[in-house]
């Protein structure tokens, strides 16, 4: 795990930073309160640090030499402080500092801590930069380094269009106005049009000499504007800005379309997929295998055992559907009842992966309190497209009734 050096000359200080420091997800904190215990700290491990928090002046660095000797090593610096005044903190920004945070108590040190993680966070983050002006360009280039994101740069807007084309993982867009081959404009209304369900974030940069662009920019897609000249710490607020809201929004898709109790794709998820390939089976004539499957006897499971125990053998079984049957289309699309879509393969193929599966399921156990528990899954399986793919799965549904009929743990196909 990597570390955070993190420094302060007074004892309380530290003891509520270390108190909080339980907020950092993937780093640990060190902690020095000197100039010099820092300094030996990182030396004898640079490789092992990934940033630094630290006050500007302590007893043996007074006027900021420890923040100095940090920018010289190349590490990431959050500045903790007591007294700043706005000269100061314009000028530790111009130095190189990702950020100051001053000291006003516990939710400060918090603050610093969410700071810290967002950095480790943003090295997965992709952003791209579409300006013709090179000066302008690499002014922003180096911002946007200097808190870790992956940057990429355009020199134009047709440029931009091919990258975000050819890279799907590419969160926001840092957009000029004025740039030859496709401008600003040109280029939010292609992206917005051509690729309508992309989550991408749209920063536009404009002149403040011309308020017209900032709204036109706003109008044909972006999310957001920001006037030149910026300062540097607007621009950050922004970026992180947009970045979060498009990530909330991830997380809200992520929540609609998971089930909250095993995890994995919910009845939503599965049907909106499974009518695409049941659209591309019909159009291009081809085989889609929909099986529904269903816990056998669980009402008795819960009974004899517990709801959470009925619970645990639930999580249980979406995890070996995953491991087993992942690669399709797959889902819990009722309370002990799930269901896989699997398109190209006939309705023996499908059986015999089925049947795989229902094995497993079979020879598994559930550790729950010490004991291990067992259950068994019936499957209906049919390829017959019928005129919907309600259709199908109420043909699915016939066929799993006529396993259970038959005595449970089987599948039966058409
Ligand atoms: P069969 O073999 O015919 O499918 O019998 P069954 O008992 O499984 O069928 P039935 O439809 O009568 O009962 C389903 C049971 O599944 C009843 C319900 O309490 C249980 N169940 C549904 N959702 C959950 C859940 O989220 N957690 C737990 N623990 N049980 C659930
Ligand atoms: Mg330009
Ligand atoms: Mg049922
Ligand atoms: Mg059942």
């Amino acid at each position: 795990m990597l570390q955070v050096l993190i420094v302060d000359d007074s004892a309380t200080v530290l003891k509520i930073i270390r108190h909080v420091s339980g907020r950092l997800t993937h780093l640990k904190p060190v902690f020095a309160s000197s100039f010099e215990q820092a300094k030996q700290l990182y030396l004898s491990a640079p490789d092992q640090y990934f940033a630094a928090l630290s006050d500007y002046s302590l007893p043996d660095s007074p006027n900021g030499e420890l923040i100095d000797f940090l920018l010289e090593q190349g590490l990431p610096t959050v500045v903790l402080s007591g007294s700043f005044n706005e000269k100061n903190q314009g000028e530790l920004i111009l130095k190189g500092v990702v950020d100051y945070v001053l000291k006003e108590g516990r939710y400060s040190y918090e603050l610093a801590m969410d700071l810290l993680n967002q950095l480790y966070q943003n090295r997965n983050v992709k952003v791209l930069v579409a300006e013709d002006s090179r000066s302008a360009r690499k002014y922003i280039v180096g911002q946007l380094n200097r808190h870790l994101y992956q940057v990429i740069e355009a020199e134009n807007g047709a440029i931009a269009l091919q990258a975000l084309r050819d890279d799907p993982e590419i969160k926001l867009l840092i957009t000029d106005y004025q740039m030859p081959e496709m401008d600003g404009y040109q280029l939010v209304q292609t992206i917005r049009h051509e690729m309508a369900t992309r989550r991408l974030s749209i920063l536009g940069l404009s002149s403040a000499d011309n308020v017209i662009v900032s709204s036109k920019f706003i109008k044909n897609g972006a999310d957001d504007f920001l006037h030149k000249p910026f300062s540097v710490e607007e621009f950050q607020c922004r970026v992180s800005h947009n970045l979060n809201t498009l990530s909330m929004l991830e997380e809200l898709e992520k929540a609609a379309y998971q089930d909250y109790l095993t995890e994995i794709p919910n009845r939503r998820f599965f049907i909106e997929r499974a009518r695409e390939l049941y659209e591309q089976a019909e159009s291009k004539q081809t085989q889609l295998a929909v099986a529904v499957m269903d816990i056998d006897k669980f009402k008795l499971f819960n009974d004899q055992h517990g709801h959470e125990a009925g619970d645990a053998v639930l999580k249980h079984f979406a995890q070996i559907l995953k491991r087993c049957l992942g690669k399709f289309v797959f889902g819990r699309t009722g309370g002990e009842e799930f269901s896989v879509a699997m398109a190209g393969l006939s309705n023996d193929q499908a059986y015999q992966l089925l049947d795989a599966f229902r094995n497993q399921i079979a020879d598994s156990h559930c550790d729950y309190n010490g004991q291990q528990l067992t259950i068994t899954v019936s499957i209906g399986v049919t390829n017959d497209l019928s005129e919907h793919l309600e259709g199908q799965l109420h043909h699915a549904d016939e066929l799993l009734y006529n396993a259970k009929e038959a005595g449970r743990n089987l599948v039966v196909g058409d």
